[in-house]
């Protein structure tokens, strides 16, 4: 058994291994998989076979640097993606008293209370006062 886990290491050694990339692309197989179980439509199977050579090819990959590249960019997205759920979710729970706005020069997003009429709004991202009729 050590000897196994031995050579597991060693064939591991200088292997790029695993990921946030790499997570998602499983739980996106395993998703794939249960919906191809209950549907049996071919194309859905193709595409978690698919999925999970990706994720396979990309753990034993030597080229280290493009797939913490490919990472990083998938982190970006992912987080921007996460950001704007997290506004929307603030945005429906805020909304009887509060509206969101852009500030007009840096477009930064700014929370005011709803109150009718012209406003003075600050934008403390880029220090400057602007009006806004709500
Ligand atoms: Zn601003």
């Amino acid at each position: 058994m050590r000897r196994f886990l031995y050579r597991i290491v060693q064939f591991m050694n200088g292997r790029y291994g695993h990921d946030n990339l790499n997570l998602f692309l499983l739980g996106l197989w395993l998703f794939l998989e249960i919906i191809w179980t209950i549907s049996r439509f071919w194309v859905i199977g193709v595409l978690g076979i698919l999925v999970i050579v990706i994720a396979i090819y990309r753990s034993l990959s030597k080229n280290i640097q493009k797939r913490m590249y490919e990472n990083r960019k998938f982190m970006n997205i992912f987080n921007s993606l996460k950001r704007n759920i997290n506004l929307l979710r603030r945005m429906w729970r805020d909304r009887d008293s509060y509206k969101y706005i852009k500030c007009p020069n840096c477009r930064a997003q700014l929370r005011v209370k709803k109150v009718k009429g012209e406003h003075r709004v600050h934008c403390p991202r880029c220090n400057r006062d602007f009006q806004k009729k709500i």
